[in-house]
């Protein structure tokens, strides 16, 4: 903190284009090093390589898109109501931005939030997960090798309670921009609270994919393999339930399960291996909890179910894609974040109905819809309360130059990437210069 303190006056007086060059180098860095991070990423927490190699491609994209702000950064000028009088909005930096992040996107969602951050003139202290210290610390090591100065970005390693609870109750930190559950999302708005610390929150997910009788099947099937097993379905935009319109319910329902059957669970650094392990032993805990409480609600195990251990598993937490099917959107498994392998797939009648299922749980982040008609998927993007939607693709791909961030219990009405971040990282101030050589008073009718 104090690092990050001292270093705040000097790189908030560097001029933004010139911390853009720093970001851009960054960039350059990063996309050289990409094979090697990814590796060391997989190696980290299990994700099969094409997936960590996105992940640090995000990185990438968000460093050369921020890069590009340190030119931009655009405010506002407007007319005066008063003669003889100028007016305009700039940006300035918050001073230091607390980070706390998690494990599933160990150096994409870092860099969401330090690449902001960093080109609008703030200084960072970052908190990575636990479980995935390493890739944040080669993230800010290529920052470094980039040129940023000491003490703008500094990382400290170690646990929620331990690290993270101190920095965000923290007085010197003016905005806490935290990724992560909704429990401990909870705990972040009510430590800013009481000294109005900025506070920026993205939090769980519970995103659907709704298949209409007009869908094409192949498609649908296809994007909820990816949607719902990719990163052994521990994404935030994850898609975890599936409404499956009951005249293709059976046939969908069927090659979906064959899908997730055949795919190949292991090791990430396997270029045969489509699905990884779950993070840890806690994590598979709570994925077997879930499975027990949706056969006890009276879902119907369709594959899967079960830890893979021994052998290829030897050496990690894997668990079957699995899949239920006949779920009621009241049960649990429908309703609440299992972040891992499990998908649930509800029947319904109309769109009308799928939508509502969509609408009825606590979280807002991702739907998407499976339709070849239009008036369909106009309805659809338009009634889902969710902060991203997708047509005829799956809850996942979201791009950096969209914004990113939900609904409800997923988000606190910020978001992530593109422009928006720069509204999470900075304050607006008014300015208003009056040449005119006498006192002007706005508002106040002369009568004149
Ligand atoms: P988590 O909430 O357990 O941990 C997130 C971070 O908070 C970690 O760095 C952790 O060490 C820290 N933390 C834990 N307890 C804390 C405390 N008391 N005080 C301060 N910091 C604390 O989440 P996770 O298991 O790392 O990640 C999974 C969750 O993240 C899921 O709910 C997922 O949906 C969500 N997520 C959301 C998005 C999004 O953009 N909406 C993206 C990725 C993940």
């Amino acid at each position: 903190m104090a690092a990050a303190r001292d270093a705040f006056p000097r790189w908030r007086a560097l001029p933004a284009p010139k911390r853009g060059e720093i970001l851009f180098r960054a960039a350059e860095r990063l996309v050289q090093k990409k094979e090697e991070l990814a590796r060391d990423m997989t190696r980290e927490m299990g994700k099969v390589l094409a997936e960590t190699r996105g992940d640090v491609q995000e990185a990438i994209d968000m460093t050369y898109y921020m890069a590009g702000e340190g030119r931009r950064q655009f405010g506002q000028t407007t007319p005066s109501e008063l003669p003889d009088k100028f007016q305009m909005s700039v940006r300035m930096p918050v001073g230091i931005a607390g980070l706390i992040t998690p494990w599933n996107f160990p150096m994409a969602i870092p860099s969401w939030k330090m690449m902001p951050a960093l080109v609008l003139g703030n200084t960072v202290v970052i908190k990575p997960a636990t479980d995935t210290p390493l890739s944040v610390a080669n993230l800010v090591g290529v920052l470094e090798e980039a040129g940023l100065p000491p003490g703008v970005v500094n990382m400290v390693t170690g646990g929620g309670a331990d690290v993270g609870a101190p920095l965000m109750q923290h007085e010197d930190v003016g905005i806490v921009s935290f990724t992560g559950s909704t429990a401990v999302g909870r705990k972040v708005s009510e430590a800013c609270a009481p000294a109005f610390k900025h506070c920026h929150l993205e939090m769980g997910g519970k995103n659907l994919i709704m298949v209409m009788d007009d869908a094409r099947l192949d498609l649908a099937v296809e994007g909820a393999v990816w949607g719902g097993f990719g990163t052994t379905g521990q994404r935030c935009t994850a898609a975890s339930r599936i409404t499956v319109h009951k005249k293709v319910y059976r046939e969908f329902a069927e090659s979906f399960v064959e899908r997730a059957r055949a795919l190949r669970v292991g090791d990430g650094l396997d270029p045969e291996v489509e699905m990884g392990p779950c993070i840890n032993e806690a994590q598979r805990r709570t994925v077997e909890g879930y499975v027990k409480i949706a056969a006890g609600e009276g879902a119907k195990l369709l594959c899967g179910g079960h830890r893979l251990e021994g052998g290829a598993w030897a050496h990690g937490y894997f668990h079957e894609p699995t899949v239920f099917g006949d779920c009621s959107p009241s049960m649990r498994i429908s309703r609440e974040e299992v972040f891992g392998p499990v998908v649930s797939l509800i029947p319904v009648g109309s769109l009308e109905e799928a939508i509502e299922v969509g609408n009825s749980v606590e979280y807002g982040l991702s739907a998407s819809v499976y339709t070849q008609d239009i008036n369909k998927a106009f309805t659809a993007m338009r009634e889902m309360y969710t902060g991203i939607f997708y047509v005829n693709a799956p809850t996942i791909g979201a791009e950096t130059h969209l914004p990113f961030g939900g609904t409800k219990h997923t988000g606190n009405g910020h978001r992530e990437a593109c422009v928006q971040a720069l509204e999470v990282f900075s304050e607006w101030k008014s300015i208003y210069i009056d040449y005119s050589g006498h006192l002007q008073r706005a508002q106040i009718d002369t009568g004149e």
